[in-house]
C-alpha cells in the first residue's frame, strides 16, 4: 500500500525523506507542493530532482476527492458536493456563501456510528474514519471549484472551516487533530484555529482531552435537548453521558481554553420547543461563556417536523431574557439536502 502522503506533518516527511538518502529541507518543498500549491500528482513539484519525484510516485500517493456531483441551492449560494474518494467510498462536503465570506463544511467520516434519530448521516452506520488528508482535500477541492457568487476582494477572506459534515468528529479524534495541525500549517494553507469549528454530539473523555490540548477553535455541542430524557430519546449518546457530565465536560472546556462555546438546539415541532423547554434550557446554560444555534430541524430522516418560525422566535426571547444568547439558524440549503449525510445517503444501496 502506497503511502497517504498528504496526512503527514513536515518532520514525518523528514523521517520519510531520510530514508531515502534525501535532505530534509525538502520535506518543506514537498509540504508546500502538497498544502499550499495544492500538487495533483508527483510530476508537478518541479523544484525536486527527477529521481526523488519518482521514488515519491513509486512509493507514495496523493489522496484527492473526485467530483461525482455538484448541487447549487436556487434559492441560496449552497453548494452542495458530492465526492468520490479513490476506494469508492462517497462523502460530501457544502460550501455556504454569506455576504461576508464563506464557511466550507467537511465530513470526517463516511457514516456515523452515533446513531441520532433525526439525521441522514446515521443511515447505514460507520462506513470508515476519514483520513486527515481526505479532510484537507475536501477543502482544498472545494476551493477549486467555482463559485455560485463571487465574492469581491475584502470579501473574499480565508474561508471558515466547519466540521458539520458527515459523521462525529471526536470519534475519530487523532486524525481530526491531525487534521487541524495540517490545514493551520504557515506553509501550508494556513487556516489559523480561530476559522475553525468542531461540532459533536456530546462524547464527554474527547471533550476533556481536546480541552487539555488548548486549541483555539470553536467547540460546537449538539445539544438539541434541555435534559436527559429528550437528549436519550433522540441521541444514544445521551445513554452513555448523562447531560450534568457534558454540561461540566463543557465548563471544564472553558476553564482551559477560555473559548465560548457553541450549543446547537435542533428545533423539532411540539418535541422541544416549547416554553418550559426554553425554561429549563436557560437554567442548565446559565453562567456559561456560550452561545445557542437554533436551528429548525431538517426533515432529512425519522418522522420529525419543524418548528414555526414564529415558535422559533419565542423560544429565542426566552433565552435572551434569561441572558444566553441564542440566534436562529437560516435554514439554507434545504433545497440541496444540504443536512448532514442526506446526499450520501442517497447513494447507499437499499
Ligand atoms: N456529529 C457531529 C457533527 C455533525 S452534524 C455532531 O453531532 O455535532 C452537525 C450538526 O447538524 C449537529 O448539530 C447535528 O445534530 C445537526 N443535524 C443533523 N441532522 C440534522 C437535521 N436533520 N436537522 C437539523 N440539524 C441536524
Amino acid at each position: 500500500m502506497k503511502k497517504d502522503i498528504l496526512s503527514m506533518n513536515i518532520s514525518e516527511i523528514q523521517s520519510l525523506l531520510s530514508t531515502y538518502r534525501e535532505p530534509s529541507y525538502r520535506a518543506t518543498q514537498i509540504f508546500e507542493w502538497l498544502h499550499k500549491r495544492k500538487a495533483n500528482t508527483f510530476q508537478d513539484m518541479d523544484n525536486l530532482p527527477k529521481n526523488l519525484r519518482a521514488v515519491l510516485e513509486e512509493n507514495c500517493r496523493i489522496t484527492h476527492c473526485k467530483l461525482a456531483e455538484i448541487y447549487s441551492s436556487a434559492r441560496d449560494d449552497t453548494q452542495k458536493f458530492l465526492f468520490e474518494l479513490e476506494d469508492g467510498t462517497f462523502i460530501e462536503s457544502v460550501r455556504m456563501q454569506y455576504n461576508f465570506g464563506h464557511s466550507i463544511c467537511i465530513s470526517t467520516q463516511a457514516g456515523c456510528r452515533m446513531g441520532c434519530k433525526f439525521c441522514a448521516s446515521a443511515i447505514g452506520g460507520l462506513l470508515r474514519n476519514l483520513t486527515a488528508g481526505e479532510m484537507c482535500s475536501q477543502v482544498y477541492a472545494v476551493s477549486e471549484l467555482p463559485k455560485n457568487k463571487q465574492l469581491n476582494d475584502s470579501q473574499a477572506t480565508a474561508p471558515n472551516i466547519v466540521l458539520m459534515g458527515c459523521g462525529e468528529p471526536l470519534d475519530n479524534f487523532d486524525q481530526v487533530i491531525r487534521f487541524i495541525e495540517l490545514i493551520g500549517h504557515p506553509k501550508g494553507e494556513n487556516v489559523g484555529a480561530r476559522h475553525i469549528t468542531v461540532s459533536t454530539c456530546g462524547l464527554v473523555p474527547q471533550i476533556i482531552e481536546l480541552a487539555d490540548l488548548n486549541l483555539q477553535i470553536t467547540l460546537a455541542i449538539s445539544l438539541h435537548g434541555p435534559d436527559d430524557r429528550i437528549r436519550k430519546s433522540i441521541m444514544p449518546i445521551a445513554n452513555r453521558y448523562s447531560i450534568h457530565e457534558l454540561i461540566e465536560s463543557c465548563r471544564y472546556y472553558l476553564n482551559k481554553t477560555n473559548r465560548r462555546i457553541t450549543f446547537e438546539y435542533a428545533l423539532i415541532r411540539d418535541f422541544n420547543d416549547h416554553v418550559d423547554h426554553a425554561l429549563k434550557l436557560s437554567k442548565l446554560l446559565a453562567g456559561l461563556l456560550c452561545h445557542v444555534n437554533l436551528i429548525p430541524v431538517n426533515p432529512a430522516a425519522g418522522d420529525y417536523s419543524s418548528t414555526l418560525r414564529q415558535e422559533a422566535e419565542a423560544f429565542s426571547s426566552i433565552l435572551q431574557r434569561n441572558n444566553i444568547k441564542a440566534t436562529i439558524r437560516r435554514t439554507i440549503g434545504s433545497d440541496v439536502d444540504a443536512a448532514c449525510g442526506q446526499l450520501r445517503a442517497k447513494k447507499l444501496p437499499r
